[in-house]
């Protein structure tokens, strides 16, 4: 049986679900704009996608990953879940 704690403060949280909220949060990158023209079909890419290559090899699959998409789930208790909602981008000093 999985129990699950808060990951706010640790508590238990019941197996009934009586004090779990879970929070679900998905980050990805909005698509740009998807119009293009003849001359961009046509023009040479090469140059472009050697860079890109060489650009991605030099970083980490989970670098570009969360670049794309990351996507987070919590399990909180009641407290945490009120304390979360309140201010759900805290996203502390800057
Ligand atoms: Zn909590």
């Amino acid at each position: 049986m999985i129990r699950y704690r808060c990951d706010g403060c640790g508590l238990d949280l019941e197996r009934d679900g009586s004090n779990h909220y879970i929070v679900r949060i998905e980050a990805f990158a909005a698509a740009g704009k998807l119009e293009f023209t003849r001359q961009d079909v046509e023009r040479d890419h090469s140059e472009e996608i050697r860079k890109l290559i060489a650009d991605i090899e030099k970083r980490s699959p989970d670098e570009i990953e969360d670049q794309v998409y990351r996507s987070f789930r919590y399990d909180l208790c009641p407290a945490c879940h009120r304390r979360y909602i309140a201010a759900p981008l805290n996203m502390g000093e800057k």
